[in-house]
């Protein structure tokens, strides 16, 4: 009898394991099906070693016809700059930051790194350059180490420790059975959310990406690990070209700009205090959001 049902169990734990991870789930095969359908062109050259400037120029972009996503989206992005990218859901946030690793192809315009067109150049010349950090921090079963030095493949242990210790992870993964030999379970089960969330730093820490794709989680983590996580970031955005998705405050408020999209394109831009000072789309948002959080 036990062994009838085990199948069965089984796939139910699948699926309960399917509805938990749904949102992680999607992106995943979100990422995958693109990668099938944006393929190098066969002319194409390997990007060089790069500085980490964006430039997009009069972007067009929709998903399918007749529902345009961006409009004629223009700006440069100087290499170090951290973007903090605002406004409502569906205003077209991912889709910049998707657009800037080549998850998709633009209808118009042109998007650079470093002056060369993102379609000229290799999509692994380029991605192997960014660090891309999703919501979803892909953690899996293996060692606390090889899951960090999953973003360098051959960095030594002395390089995996620094990397932790630049992103405060050290302290609790010293604090782990094994420490850096601890076995994480699928998907660091049993971690907080603030704790993946400083492994997936520590790992994106190694790779030293020239240009940072951040889109910050918006779950609530514990007040000591949430300064951590804060730090933790400032250490990763600096020095480098970062564009993140904010929900944190302290991470708008520490960017070099603002953009605030909606309908399609920037709606505003400016460091926190010019869009204040502005009392436009920004200072709404702020009064709605963070002003009593302040
Ligand atoms: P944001 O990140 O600001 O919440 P998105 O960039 O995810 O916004 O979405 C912008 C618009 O594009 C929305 O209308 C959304 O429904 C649509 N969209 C996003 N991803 C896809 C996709 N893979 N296929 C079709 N439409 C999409």
């Amino acid at each position: 009898i036990s062994m009838f049902w085990h199948p069965v169990l089984n796939l139910s734990n699948f699926y309960n394991q399917l509805i938990t991870n749904i949102a992680g789930a999607e992106r995943i095969f979100e990422i995958m099906d693109t990668k099938a359908d944006i393929t190098d062109d066969s002319d194409v050259m390997n990007l060089p070693p790069i500085k980490g400037e964006v430039e997009f120029k009069k972007v067009s972009f929709e998903y399918d016809e007749n529902s345009k996503v961006l409009e004629n989206v223009s700006f440069c992005v100087k290499t170090g700059e951290t973007i903090a990218l605002v406004g409502p859901t569906g205003a077209g946030k991912s889709t910049i930051v998707n657009l800037i690793s080549r998850f998709y192809d633009i209808q118009k315009g042109i998007i650079t790194v470093d002056g060369y067109d993102v379609k000229k150049i290799s999509i692994e010349s380029l991605r192997n350059q960014m660090g891309i950090m999703t919501q979803d921090n892909f953690l899996f079963s293996g060692s606390v180490k090889d899951n960090i030095r999953y973003g360098k493949l051959d960095a030594t242990e002395e390089e995996v420790i620094k990397a932790a210790k630049a992103v405060n992870a050290h302290e609790f993964i010293m604090e782990m059975e094994n420490g850096y030999d601890t076995i994480l379970k699928e998907r660091g089960a049993g971690l907080s959310v603030g704790q993946k969330q400083l492994l997936a730093f520590a790992r994106t820490m190694i790779s030293e990406p020239k240009i940072l794709i951040l889109d910050e989680a918006t779950s609530s983590i514990d007040t000591h690990t949430e300064l951590l996580v804060q730090e933790g970031i400032e250490t990763l955005l600096k020095g480098r070209t970062s564009f993140v998705i904010a929900h944190r405050l302290s991470t708008i408020q520490n960017a070099d700009r603002i953009f605030v999209i909606d309908n399609g394109g920037i709606m505003e831009q400016g460091s926190e205090k010019e869009l204040l000072e502005q009392k436009g789309v920004y200072y709404e948002l702020y009064m709605a959001q963070f002003a009593n959080a302040v």
